[in-house]
């Protein structure tokens, strides 16, 4: 296989969890009496551009598209950090009624109802059409496409090209990267900012979060990786920023390589930081392996000895993460007795590999377990406090990544 990137030959295995299902993949009661289909999910790093990806598979696009309808605003976090950057974009920009605002993957117009509201014209672009449908109803204009250079070419002759062009939390999720950064060149206006955000790889191996690598996610990204994507498309990373969301995000600003504004000392510190911790060296790629069997092994010693204890246990959240791990530590029903989520469309259905149910959060009253797994890690706050009453039980939560840790 070579990179996806550079397109040198891949020989260096960054991660190995072995097989597993795709992760949306929910399953309904009767497809439980069904063969499954598992596909390896390997991580490959490049030695050369330094992008780790997942290995290819030839129907890749078509299993792994991520059609599955994840709505971005049943997140209430997610919800005010996207009225956060509209608001502090649109001043930094000042965009206003004559600014025309791009978002790639708009999915239910979480992000560009708050441009709607603000009197700046926007278009959402999103394939799936139960997010988009969700947009459209409140009133966000939705183009119903994969982006990438088609798309971004019939834009920009529609002249439909953008002051901001932005993509929160899609980046990672583009098979073809090259491809997709095009397009944000094409689909830009001459002065146009690109914002990207996306899961920092730097965090990812300092906090040991394995569960983030699911088929969907196809690149693990770095500003080193992504300043050479970037640069060859014809843009400029000219500022960052920090974000927490997501374990530990990157938002970057993007122009054409040739605009005026001058690159911010952020970006060369982050370089810098990143060289440091030796992102330009095999050897902390190499290491990662053993790190992540350890955070595996350490949650399924814990869930062995609650068992042994006669405890019972439930989980919370049944998202990507929570299948990654289950499947890696090969976790099955008699280990977690059952995985709660809000979003009705899961419940009644099952874990992919694992087959552990899904219930309302409402079960977690009824059947009161003595410990409830967050998944969801990033979001534990949010979980445990909309959660309380398991306290009131004497149940307690913990999270397993990036180390087993009982919240308190
Ligand atoms: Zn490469």
């Amino acid at each position: 296989m070579k990179c996806r990137h550079c397109h040198t030959e891949l020989n260096h295995v960054f991660l190995d969890l072995g097989y597993a299902p795709p992760s949306n993949a929910y399953l309904s009661k009767e497809a439980l009496c069904a063969p499954e289909t598992t596909f390896p999910l390997k991580l490959y790093v490049c030695d050369q551009c330094w992008l780790v990806q997942t290995e290819d598979y030839s129907e890749a696009d078509e299993l792994f598209s991520g059609d599955y309808a994840y709505f971005s605003s049943t997140s209430q976090g997610w919800l005010q950090h996207a009225a956060r950057y509209t608001e502090s974009i649109t001043k930094r920009l000042g965009l206003n009624e004559k600014s025309f605002v791009i978002e790639v993957a708009s999915n239910d117009g979480y992000l560009l109802k708050n441009f709607v509201a603000a009197g700046i014209p926007c278009l959402g672009v999103e394939p799936t059409d139960s997010t988009a449908d969700a947009a459209e109803k409140i009133g966000v204009p939705v183009l119903r496409k994969f982006f990438g250079v088609t798309t971004a070419t019939a834009l920009a002759e529609d002249d439909k090209r953008a002051d901001l062009v932005c993509g929160n939390n899609v980046y990672a999720h583009v098979p073809d990267i090259n491809d997709f950064t095009q397009g944000l060149r094409i689909a830009l206006k001459d002065g146009g900012t690109v914002n990207l955000e996306f899961p920092h790889l730097m965090r990812l191996i300092e906090q040991n979060q394995f569960d983030t690598v699911y088929h969907e996610h196809f690149s693990y990204l770095s500003l080193t990786s992504v300043s050479s994507i970037f640069s060859e498309a014809g843009l400029r990373v000219f500022d960052i920023e920090e974000l927490p969301t997501h374990g530990g995000s990157l938002r970057i600003y993007g122009c054409h390589i040739n605009d005026a504004r001058a690159t911010m000392p952020s970006v060369n510190e982050m370089l810098q930081r990143e060289k440091a911790f030796g992102l330009q060296d095999l050897k902390v790629y190499l290491g990662f392996q053993p790190k992540a069997n350890k955070v595996k092994n350490d949650f399924l010693a814990f869930l062995i000895e609650q068992k042994r204890a006669g405890r019972s246990v439930a989980a919370y959240g049944a998202a990507a993460k929570g299948n990654t791990l289950m499947n890696y530590a090969g976790i099955k029903h008699d280990l977690i007795d059952f995985v709660c989520d809000a979003a009705p469309s899961k419940q009644g259905k099952f874990m992919p590999g694992s087959h552990i149910p899904i219930l309302a959060p409402s079960e977690l009253a009824k059947r009161k377990p003595d410990w409830v797994i967050v998944l969801p890690w990033n979001i534990a706050e949010e979980v445990t406090q909309q959660q309380q009453q398991v306290r009131s039980w004497g149940g307690k939560f913990v999270i397993a990544v990036p180390e087993l840790k009982v919240l308190v």
